[in-house]
């Protein structure tokens, strides 16, 4: 088989940098190990996939270089894909954020994806095992893989991170990059729920299902947005948007109060209310269960009218700045992405080509490009797809 570029993983990143190489009148073989393709999209968003952000930025990524992203967004923006989706028919609606999703499903997502492909006739394999890469010397790539023996002028590596290894991730694109000189930056899980343990598993642990807004605090990134207590610590936005910014050993503090000023509300209370107590004032404004427990644990409950202006300032303090001491996070198994990855001083923004070997791509979440949770991270996956495809 010979090609003019192959794209190893038909996920977000490949199909779209397939769909824009054959558009030029390339020859284009996607290949992928599973058995479907987009499997992370067909989960995505809750069945529905959150395709993009309207306010996409590049503030909205994480990697060691904060500018490496830029090129790409700016050329292929949410726009350029929402006149796709429509140009498909997929009917969509924006929940919180500039989110879009499908109304019906994300396999639309996929169907058109695949319909794009077929449009512009590049060629997408499953169940396709790649071997080895070598480069000979006249140039280009050789490929043995369980399909047979490809060759290629261009080869684009989109196999993704590590999340969720039982939809097919794997560590291959790190593997490539190293056999080509590129470094790889150590990868951990992100957009992931964190975990307690000892005392402070305990005391939240029957709690698990209450969920309330907090805005999360770690290392200057700050996000407002639901808290959900989980049997085995915390998740909801808040803190899988956190999570990204947050190793252990990093003081992590949340506001419990973020649509209050702690001082000034909890001194309202004292005047209006001052025979109720502590507990039943915050259970107005956080779960019941969530107020009992904190009262039992953090803050003495008293009618309000006793507490003396120094300790309405403390459990200010506290209400506003509660400390939480996670243990880790639930790993690769329930993460939505892997931060790190191929190290994006070999790449070329412009076009994701390594600057070591030439005709050689990453794209997609291989690289160190990390997006927040809200359809960020399919957008960088569009965008880098296509400013490689308009060069492989
Ligand atoms: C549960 C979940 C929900 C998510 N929801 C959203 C969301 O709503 N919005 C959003 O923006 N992001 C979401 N994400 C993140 C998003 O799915 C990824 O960032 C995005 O899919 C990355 O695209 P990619 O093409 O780089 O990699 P992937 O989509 O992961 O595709 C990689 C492909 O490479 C294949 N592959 C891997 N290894 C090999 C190999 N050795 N040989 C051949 N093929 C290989 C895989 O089978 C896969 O098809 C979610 C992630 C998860 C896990």
């Amino acid at each position: 088989m010979d090609h003019d570029v192959v794209v190893i993983g038909a996920g977000a990143a490949g199909l779209m940098c397939a769909i824009t190489a054959a558009a030029r009148g390339r020859r284009v073989l996607v290949l992928d190990h599973a058995n479907k393709v987009g499997k992370k999209i067909l989960m995505s968003g809750g069945g529905r996939c959150n395709f993009t952000n309207t306010g996409t930025t590049p503030a909205n990524y994480l990697s060691a270089n904060p500018h490496f992203c830029k090129s790409a967004l700016a050329r292929y923006t949410p726009a350029d894909f929402i006149a796709l989706v429509d140009a498909h028919g997929i009917a969509w609606h924006e929940k919180e954020l500039g989110q879009l999703f499908c109304n019906d499903s994300s396999k639309q997502i996929v169907r058109m994806l695949l319909d794009e492909c077929a449009a512009v006739g590049a060629d997408v394999r499953t169940h396709c095992t790649v071997e080895r890469i070598e480069r000979p010397d006249s140039g280009g790539f050789h490929l043995r893989t369980t399909l047979g023996s490809v060759e290629c002028a261009s080869l684009v590596i989109a196999t993704g991170g590590l999340s969720i290894p039982s939809m097919g991730a794997s560590g291959f694109g790190y593997d490539v990059a190293r056999q080509f000189g590129h470094d790889v930056l150590p990868q951990r899980a992100g957009l992931v729920p964190l975990t307690l343990s000892g005392k402070h598993q305990q005391r939240l642990q029957d709690l698990s299902g209450v969920s309330f807004e907090v805005e999360a605090r770690c290392n200057g990134a700050r996000f407002r947005n639901q808290l959900l207590v989980t049997h085995r610590g915390i998740s909801g936005p808040a803190i899988l948007q956190i999570s990204s910014y947050w190793q252990p050993g990093d003081d992590l503090r949340l506001d419990l109060l973020p649509m209050h000023d702690a001082s000034s509300w909890l001194a309202l209370q004292q005047r209006e209310r001052g025979n109720a107590e502590l507990r039943t004032v915050l259970s107005d404004v956080l779960p019941k269960r969530f107020a009992q427990r904190l009262c039992e644990v953090w803050l003495p409950s008293r009618p309000m009218k006793q507490y003396t202006p120094a300790q309405l300032k403390d459990i200010a303090s506290t209400l506003a700045d509660w400390p939480l001491v996670a243990s880790g996070t639930e790993g690769y198994r329930t993460a939505e992405v892997t931060l790190g990855g191929v190290d994006t001083d070999g790449l070329s923004s412009s076009t994701m080509m390594s600057k070591l070997v030439p005709g050689l791509f990453f794209i997609g979440e291989v690289v160190d490009v990390t997006g927040w949770l809200g359809g960020y991270n399919f957008q960088w996956a569009w965008a880098s797809g296509r400013a490689a495809g308009e060069v492989a």
